[in-house]
């Protein structure tokens, strides 16, 4: 579905990005996946080449905030590969800490990553993804629509996701560039592991199709939002979470 596509994925070492990566790669795409540290970054280009040594794979690990840095890993990738396809805005981090406790580092920490790394990596993307007529995906989350008993920085830093998928959908459609967002519900990865039992146990027991989500339910929405398949979808979060509720 994606063969020939060039693509790269922010926080793609580990959970939702990894297993994104992965069905790119299992699909056709050459994919260069972003990470924080040098070490998460090899232990995952490493597994990926174990699985299948002809996987066309690249990593870095640029500060996403960072527009000179992020600047040379998209020239150095269009400079290797000849176009840039499709830009995955999807490393982040939650938060599960109450109003009274919330300091401003963490809102500081949890704003730059959540939503000033979308932003400055879909501005440097757009000048390259207009001549390939390609595709910005965001990670956003079901708390984006619903909001979240504690953390409140995290939802609204999704609820931010959701508006910038929004608008730059509108605003690059002219330049044949589609914008959409994918809104996971609860999935098996470190994030959730790291969240209190109080506070996802109930969340499990409340989804309607009875189990929690895999990378892998993730990552096939974003497999087909990336493919032409979904030529004429722009500025849609969808919702992939085992719900009824949508
Ligand atoms: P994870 O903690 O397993 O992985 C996070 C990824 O982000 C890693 O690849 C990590 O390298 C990267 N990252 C973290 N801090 C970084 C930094 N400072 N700079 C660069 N990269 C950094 O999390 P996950 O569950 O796979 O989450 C991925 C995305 O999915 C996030 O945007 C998250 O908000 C969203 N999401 C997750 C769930 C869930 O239930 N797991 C639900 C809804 C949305």
């Amino acid at each position: 579905m994606l063969n020939e596509k060039v693509a790269i994925v922010t926080g793609g070492t580990r959970g939702i990005g990894f297993e994104i990566v992965r069905v790119f790669l299992q699909n056709g795409a050459k994919v260069v996946l972003l990470g924080s540290r040098k070490e998460s970054v090899d232990n995952a280009l490493s597994e990926l080449k174990i699985e299948n040594d002809s996987y066309d794979i690249r990593g870095y690990y640029p500060n996403l905030i960072n527009e000179t840095e992020m600047k040379d890993v998209f020239e150095s990738v269009k400079n290797e590969y000849g176009h840039i396809d499709i830009l995955v805005n999807n490393a982040g981090i939650s938060s599960s800490t109450k109003i009274a406790d919330f300091t401003e580092e963490e809102y500081d920490k949890i704003s730059d990553l959540n939503i000033k790394s979308v932003f400055v990596c879909s501005k440097i993307a757009a000048s390259y993804l207009e001549e390939s007529k390609g595709v910005i995906l965001n990670t956003s989350s079901m708390v984006s629509l619903y909001g979240q008993k504690s953390g409140v920085m995290y939802p609204a830093s999704k609820f931010a996701v959701n508006g910038i998928t929004k608008s730059l959908a509108l605003e690059l459609a002219s330049k044949g560039i589609r914008v959409n967002a994918v809104a996971p519900g609860i999935i098996e990865t470190d994030m959730v592991k790291k969240l209190p039992k109080e506070m996802i146990e109930p969340l499990i027991r409340s989804i309607p199709l009875g189990r929690i989500g895999t990378p892998k339910d993730i990552a096939n929405a974003f497999l087909f939002l990336a493919s032409d398949m979904a030529s004429y979808i722009t500025g849609v979060i969808l919702p992939v979470d085992g719900s009824a509720k949508n």
